[in-house]
């Protein structure tokens, strides 16, 4: 019987970069292993004989049947991400979008309530504001400091949804406090690890029930790919793969060998990126023009003690304020050379965007305010290029 090859999910003890190398690939030390991942490109699958298709009907083979349901490629890009998030099980799907909507109606139904932090990822946001209502899910918002949560449960709370850190101000949620509160009340826990990345933080380790990723940024890391993945128990991740079946959310074999590859290098561009951004925000924060930079790397960050204590570094996202407001954040945008002006984040180039016209367009003052954007707040994505290219761009843009 066809059945899937021999992999290492043995999950040793190795550290981050040597994970994204070996982990998830098929034991390959044999004569005439591929070193490389093959991209397994088709549809579907043969069987021998009208037994084996019988034993799969009946859940009792591993063999791989159609491409939505999985495929030797993606099974490579899961283990990897499992093994990088310390996971049972991971499912990789067409879109950060995909694995968010598939984990959370997976998890939820008609007449549930969900919890979730104020500041999210705006295509998050609008799922839960634009379609959850009508399919009878309440959504209940809370600020990344907690702040009040234990008034939000009611006997339907079923989730608990957190993003950290967040986007734009890189405020970031205590997962130990999150995690107590979800246990307390028997609430499935979610994680957004897009912005951490595994490298730096695991959430599942500290008992959260699955972590979900926009595979687009870090863990693909080149802008070259829409991509995401759930991580998590054996239990839920059937559940998130029954859902994307279900909804359609599967990825491309040809997408998932782009993100094995990409996967390949994370420890290591996560690693120097988090130190160009270190080096860009404390040249920002020195600069005239510059009101404020938001970098949990920075003591003056209000989450810089709890980034020391639940990160393993700081990442390579940034946020800072422009003397001038919006005309002088967008004479900056607009003079940028190697800093590209785009959306998106967690490539290897680096990128600047102005917040009220990416992801908090059409957001009022108020909204503005709690999620602490101000019409000069210019986001940065701090990218691989050299230290010094990156700072000699920041100080012509200003000028
Ligand atoms: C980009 C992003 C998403 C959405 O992912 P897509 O791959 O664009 O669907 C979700 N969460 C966070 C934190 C993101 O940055």
């Amino acid at each position: 019987m066809k059945t899937q090859p021999a992999r290492d999910t043995s999950r040793k003890n190795h550290g981050p970069q040597t994970t994204a190398i070996h982990g998830g690939e098929p034991k390959r030390h044999g004569v005439n292993a591929p070193v490389g991942t093959p991209v397994t490109r088709t549809s579907t699958f043969t069987f021998s004989n009208t037994e084996e298709m019988k034993q799969w009907a009946e859940g009792k083979s591993k063999a791989y049947i159609y491409t939505r349901y999985g495929n030797p490629t993606l099974t490579v890009a899961e283990e990897k991400i499992a093994a990088l998030e310390g996971a049972e099980a991971a499912v990789v799907t067409a879109s950060g979008m995909a694995a968010i909507s598939s984990a959370l109606l997976g998890a939820l139904k008609a007449e549930d309530e969900l919890i979730s932090t104020a500041q999210l990822y705006g295509g998050t946001y609008r799922l839960m504001r634009d379609v959850f209502p009508d399919m009878g899910i309440k959504v209940h918002h809370v600020e990344a400091d907690l702040a009040g949560i234990e008034k939000l449960v009611t006997r339907k709370t079923k989730v608990l949804y957190v993003e950290t850190p967040t986007n734009p101000t890189l405020r970031l949620v205590d997962l130990n406090k999150a995690i107590a509160f979800a246990k307390n009340h028997n609430l499935i826990s979610i994680v957004d690890n897009t912005f951490a990345t595994p490298v730096l933080q695991q959430p599942l380790s500290m008992g959260y029930d699955m972590v979900v990723h926009s595979a687009t940024k870090y863990l693909g890391g080149h802008s070259d790919l829409i991509a995401g993945a759930a991580a998590g128990s054996k239990h839920w991740m059937d559940r998130v793969r029954h859902m994307v079946i279900c909804l359609g959310g599967s990825m491309d074999p040809e997408t998932a060998y782009l993100l094995i590859r990409g996967m390949k290098t994370l420890g290591l561009r996560v690693k120097k990126q988090g130190e160009n951004a270190m080096t860009v925000a404390k040249f920002l924060e020195k600069h005239p023009k510059v009101e404020r930079v938001h970098y949990p790397g920075l003591p003056s960050h209000a989450d810089h003690a709890l980034a020391e204590r639940q990160m393993r570094g700081f990442g390579s996202m940034l946020a800072f304020d422009v003397k001038g407001g919006l005309d002088a954040a967008r004479r900056f945008c607009d003079h940028v050379q190697l800093f590209l002006l785009a959306a998106s984040l967690g490539g290897v180039e680096s990128l600047v965007v102005l917040p009220i016209y990416t992801s908090h367009y059409n957001m009022s003052k108020e909204e503005l305010r709690r999620a602490g954007v101000a019409p000069g707040t210019v986001r940065v994505s701090v990218g691989l290029e050299d230290a010094d290219d990156l700072i000699a761009d920041l100080e012509q843009a200003l000028a």
